[in-house]
């Protein structure tokens, strides 16, 4: 059902108030690796204000490889999250770790984000088949494109066909960069399927200074959309400081990404 030898025409999916994720835009979605408090969502929110985006990501349930870093502010962070998003018209992706998180999370989302470590927990995403959101998928960790477009086929079979793909890097044998980001999957997906491809250069590198290049790239490489951490101030970041840029490095990227998205 995901691939293009059922359906032709590109799926653009439609979150309201006149955004779009898929061929035909530039989708950008920035923001926090995790939702930490009222005053740092204000300050992100201003900066994708003042810049045009209108998609904020941001995790309230972290899935972090050691039990004792910070985890997330929860459903009364998501809460929070989404009152002020709606007030200036942004869309919210973030994450969804666990099947009975589905219906708590569901009034307060515009977009589900699946995350590498769950591509393959097959009843999460069962459970997202049956909800009227898009899903934005991860590639797993250790995942092929195969597989990814498996993950998907879950959803879609299970009745919700509003999916967006994301490659956000691989583990491979390379240890310079936290992940080896898998631009082939780009054009290899947007051949085979019909449903938005995005990139996620943040998780895909994980080295700030190199997070703008690989966006840049992806865009080349044919993607619908970008999908990047962003912080007031990185290195007080709750997660993943070293791989989110700071309000100039983004405000510089999202220009840039505009620039490299009409050469195309
Ligand atoms: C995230 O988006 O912050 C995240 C945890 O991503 P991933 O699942 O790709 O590691
Ligand atoms: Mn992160």
């Amino acid at each position: 059902l995901v691939s293009r030898k059922w359906r032709v025409r590109p799926t653009v999916l439609d979150l309201g108030d006149g955004v779009y994720i898929g061929e035909g835009q530039l989708s950008i979605a920035a923001g926090p690796c995790s939702i930490e408090s009222e005053a740092q969502m204000e300050k992100i929110m201003d900066h994708l204000v003042e810049n045009g985006v209108r998609l904020m990501r941001g995790g309230v349930f972290k899935p972090r490889s050691s039990p004792y870093s910070f985890r997330g502010l929860g459903m009364d962070g998501l809460k929070l999250f989404h009152q002020m998003a709606r007030a200036r018209g942004i869309k919210i992706v973030t994450e969804v770790m666990q099947v009975s998180q589905v219906e708590e999370m569901h009034d307060y989302v515009d977009v589900f984000q699946v995350g590498a470590r769950n591509t393959q927990n097959f009843n999460l995403l069962d459970a997202l088949g049956g909800v009227d959101k898009p899903v934005l998928i991860k590639r797993g960790i250790s995942g092929t494109i195969e597989e990814l477009l498996s993950s998907a086929e879950y959803v879609f079979s299970g009745g919700n066909e509003k999916l967006i793909l994301c490659e956000r890097g691989i583990r491979t044998f390379e240890t310079a960069s936290r992940n080896t980001l898998d631009l082939n999957a780009v054009p290899i997906l947007k051949e085979k399927t019909h449903l938005p491809v995005v990139v996620d250069p943040s998780h895909g590198i994980g080295i700030r200074e190199y997070v703008a290049p690989m966006a840049l790239a992806g865009i080349m490489a044919g993607a619908d959309g970008i999908l990047y951490e962003a912080h007031e101030k990185p290195e007080e970041a709750a997660s993943d400081g070293q791989q989110t840029l700071n309000f100039a490095e983004s405000a510089r990227l999202i220009q840039n990404m505009r620039k490299v998205y009409a050469l195309r």
